[in-house]
């Protein structure tokens, strides 16, 4: 086998696409030896711990994963294990990929985007304390002090810390992947007028970046003026680079323009390990039932390929996909078909392998 990968197929819906995936990813037959291992429910189910040791030592040996979507119970306690995931691995930079589809019907034409999304810091590094704590009382106490800043006795509190040196890796790591990939453009959103020194730090460290990458142009923009700007005119933009919150945000709502969360897919990376996800969540109301779109995982799993150099056979992969879309005879609900998940990957897979049968 040429390639070792870890496979997580996850909760909710992310069983059903990652056997999809796995389905056409087999079939375009570049070797990959899968290493199944579990996280979230199922993991706590089966192995009592919701991010098994196992299952991050298994990441580490391959170096790459192939994820589907994770539950996060909210307001439980439990720490999302996506955010650890991304922090225990330092898995810092975020690419998801937004492009029109063929045969998928939306307002825009032409929408070609690329978000590259902070992972590590910001409000989702997890620093939080619980209204009424010990620790939120002696930190309501600390702000006084040091500022008096009066924060309300019934607050709960979470930090937003952003840093020169994560800030730095993501700016050139957004203009390295514009230059590798012929973009020509990154655009940096934030709010630097309210935020001076979280999201003014963002600005200032990515304007300095900037100035090493005179090939690539770049601009910024206010995130509420960049939101209204892409639901208008998404095709004034190239790539996106933001800070952790906003990437998150911004990402659902470029899966919008282009047709649904169904059909984005996305990686996260760092300099040592790479997982690739897409960026919808486990759909526990569409959960077992066949109705999930695969493409997002599909179109993930194709990332994954030009990841590890497959970069003809990712070609292949995505091109079956815009096949399939365009004969747009088998699609699940969310783009108006009846065709079940099992369905849809077995139709990117055979288009694959007529592709690769076919003459040169
Ligand atoms: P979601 O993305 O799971 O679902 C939002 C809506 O989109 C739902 O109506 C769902 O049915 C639909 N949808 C999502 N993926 C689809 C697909 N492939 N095909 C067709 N329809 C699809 O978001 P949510 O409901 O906010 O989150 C559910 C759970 O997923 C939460 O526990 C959340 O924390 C988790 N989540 C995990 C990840 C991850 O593991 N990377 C990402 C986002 C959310």
């Amino acid at each position: 086998m040429a390639h070792k990968v870890t496979l997580i197929p996850g909760d909710g819906i992310g069983p059903e696409v990652a056997a999809a995936a796995r389905l056409v990813l087999d079939a375009a037959d570049v070797g990959i030896e899968w290493i199944e291992r579990s996280a979230g429910s199922s993991a706590l189910e089966s192995r009592g711990d919701l991010l098994p040791e196992e299952t991050l030592d298994a990441i580490r040996s391959c170096r790459v994963a192939l994820k589907g979507p994770i539950t996060t119970p909210v307001g439980t306690g439990f720490r999302s294990i996506n955010v650890a995931l991304r922090q225990g691995l330092d898995l810092f930079a975020a690419v998801r990929l937004a492009r029109s589809l063929p045969g998928v019907a939306t307002r825009h034409e032409g929408v070609d985007l690329v978000i590259v999304r902070e992972n590590t810091e910001d409000l989702y590094q997890g620093i939080e304390y619980e209204r009424g704590s010990p620790e939120a009382e002696a930190l309501r106490e600390k702000l006084e002090a040091l500022g008096g800043f009066e924060v309300r006795a019934d607050a709960g509190i979470t930090l937003k810390p952003i840093s020169v040196s994560g800030t730095d890796r993501i700016v050139r790591f957004a203009f390295e992947y514009a230059r590798a990939n012929h973009r020509h453009k990154v655009t940096v959103g934030h709010k630097a007028n309210v935020m001076r020194y979280s999201d003014g730090l963002f600005l200032s460290t990515a304007t300095e970046d900037a100035a090493h990458y005179p090939d690539v142009e770049w601009e910024e923009i206010q995130i509420d003026h960049l939101s209204s700007r892409l639901a208008r005119r998404p095709t004034d933009f190239d790539v996106l680079l933001l800070p952790n919150l906003y990437g998150d945000i911004i990402s659902d709502l470029c899966a919008g323009l282009v047709g649904g969360l169904g059909l984005i897919p996305g990686a996260n990376i760092g300099w040592e390990y790479a997982v690739f996800e897409p960026v919808h969540g486990s759909a526990p109301d569409i959960a077992g039932q066949g109705l999930a779109n695969p493409m997002a995982m599909i179109l993930s799993g194709a990332m994954m390929l030009r990841h590890l150099g497959e970069r003809p056979t990712a070609e292949t992969v995505e091109w079956a996909v815009d096949e399939v879309l365009r004969r747009g005879e088998v699609r699940t609900p969310d783009l108006g078909g009846s065709a079940s998940t099992t369905e849809v990957a077995e139709a990117v897979a055979m288009a694959v392998t007529a592709w690769e049968a076919s003459p040169s």
